[in-house]
Order: C-alpha cells, then sequence, then structure tokens
C-alpha cells in the first residue's frame, strides 16, 4: 500500500484518550498521514502537542516519525464570549502550523441571525491571521438546512479580502465539501480547493461533482473521529479510513487508486507547504 495522507482529522479528540498513541502509531506505520485541525484555542493546542511529538526523522518503533502537522483554529459552533484572535496569532507561529483553521460559517447548526453575525466578523478576523502569517485556510462551511447559504456568504467576504490573490498560489481549502457546483466552482474561482471524505461513500449526491472535479483540485480526508465511511459507518472513525475515500474516487473517476493516493498526497504537500525531511522514506 503506498502512503496516504488525511488532510483532516482530530487525533487530539477525547475520542481517542483511552488509545491515542497506539491508534496513532498503528496508522503511521501503514503510511497514514495526517493534518490535526484544531477546532477551538484547546484543541489547537493538543494538535500542536501532537505534531511536535511526532516530528524528526523514522525511528524503528515508528515513533518520532514526522508524520502528523497541525492546524490553528476555532469552528464556528465553537465561538465563545471571550474570543480573542491574539491567542490563535501566538499559537499560529509554531513551526508544524501548517494552516489556519478550521474556521468559517455554519448555519446548519446556527439558525440564529445574531450568532451568523458573530461568526462572519470571527471569520473575518482568522482571514487577517491567514493572510499575515502566509498560510492557506481551512474551510468549515455548512449551508442551512433548505435554506441560507453559509458558502456563498463565505466566498463573499473572501472577494472582499482579496482572494483570490496573486501572492498565494494555494489559498486554501473547503474541507468536507458539502455545496453545491455552483458554489464549487466559484471555490476554484477563488483558488481553493475542495475536500471530500466518507460522506461520498454512503450517498450520491456529490458523484456528479468528483468525476468532473481535476484530480489537482481534490483533497481527501475523513473528519476522523467522525464521518467513518462505509464500510465502517456507525464507528469510530480514524485517519487510515481515508483508504475508503480514495477507493471511491478512484472508482468514480475510474482511475487507480494508487494514483488517486499519490495525487492527492501531493495536493496535502502543496497547499500546507509540507516539506519530509530527506531522510524520511516509505
Ligand atoms: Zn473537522
Amino acid at each position: 500500500m503506498s502512503k496516504i495522507f488525511d488532510s483532516h482529522c482530530h487525533p487530539q479528540f477525547p475520542q481517542y484518550d483511552a488509545d491515542r498513541e497506539e491508534m496513532i502509531k498503528r496508522n503511521l506505520e501503514q503510511g497514514v498521514f495526517m493534518i490535526a485541525v484544531g477546532a477551538n484555542l484547546e484543541t489547537s493546542k493538543q494538535a500542536i502537542e501532537l505534531a511536535n511529538k511526532y516530528d524528526g526523522p523514522p525511528s524503528p518503533d515508528g515513533f518520532g516519525r514526522a508524520g502528523i502537522w497541525a492546524t490553528v483554529g476555532l469552528h464556528p459552533d465553537d465561538i465563545k464570549d471571550d474570543f480573542k484572535i491574539e491567542d490563535y496569532r501566538s499559537l499560529s507561529s509554531g513551526k508544524k502550523v501548517v494552516a489556519i483553521g478550521e474556521v468559517g460559517l455554519d448555519y446548519y447548526r446556527t439558525p440564529e441571525e445574531e450568532k451568523r453575525t458573530r461568526q462572519k466578523e470571527i471569520f473575518s478576523q482568522f482571514i487577517d491571521l491567514a493572510l499575515e502569517t502566509d498560510k492557506p485556510l481551512v474551510l468549515h462551511c455548512r449551508n442551512e438546512k433548505n435554506g441560507k447559504s453559509a458558502h456563498e456568504d463565505a466566498i463573499k467576504i473572501l472577494s472582499g479580502k482579496g482572494y483570490p490573490s496573486p501572492s498565494l498560489q494555494f489559498p486554501g481549502v473547503a474541507h468536507s465539501f458539502t455545496g453545491t457546483p455552483e458554489e464549487a466552482d466559484s471555490y476554484l474561482k477563488l483558488g481553493f480547493i475542495l475536500a471530500f471524505n466518507g460522506i461520498i461513500t454512503f450517498t450520491e449526491e456529490y458523484d456528479e461533482l468528483v468525476k468532473f472535479l481535476p484530480m489537482n483540485k481534490i483533497l481527501i480526508e475523513t473528519d476522523a473521529p467522525y464521518l467513518a465511511p462505509e464500510p465502517y459507518r456507525g464507528q469510530r472513525n480514524e485517519p487510515g479510513h481515508v483508504i475508503e475515500v480514495a477507493k471511491k474516487i478512484a472508482q468514480l473517476k475510474n482511475m487507480d487508486y494508487e494514483m488517486v493516493a499519490k495525487e492527492t498526497f501531493g495536493n496535502t504537500q502543496k497547499l500546507f507547504k509540507i516539506h519530509l525531511p530527506p531522510e524520511y522514506k516509505l
């Protein structure tokens, strides 16, 4: 099996408290690389701790491998009154911090207009942080069910901030993409790439979009511990299950699994500017 990159997971979350080391070691040994995504201040710090722990050249026991990188961000559903962008700014300079996110707008779980306004204000501050630190954005946006489009608003805000920017070759990713084909198109025009996870293994809704998207516009992810793909649906998810997402894309695009794993690995490295240590071999 070739190496594969889970571009969005949460190995620092409490669902792994009982077996985190074992789970990470097992996945790294299978050649599964991961981006540990922060979803609030605490889980951003924990993501950095994990990334720093799994760093350096490979060792025979599988530890000390540079297989985990971190992001710092605040999930729109996790916004609290004491939010301060400075807290995130100081974390963002960590050497294994590769992106700002997940950040964005979630209208699925937030019907209140004033909360949505707050989400937009905070999203805007995180975009400024991404521009200031020259890091890509990991977007979490979800539309209201049969209602208002969070993606449309996010796209408007990003355009207002100057995206697509000529200086940003890879400005970010729309994680767990569940928007419309028109919204997908708008993200591509802003220079963003789209990430798919287990959802595409249990609904046909995104089949056409995946078939149509060029390979260099696709990332794969798990969003573990959530959204386990078929045939693990309903169980705790883990980074290695990203293999099932790659298999589904291979099937939809009539490609070899190995090619999907390889190309999405390269896309993830490009987006997050990840350079593996020269002594690193699989
Ligand atoms: Zn997530």
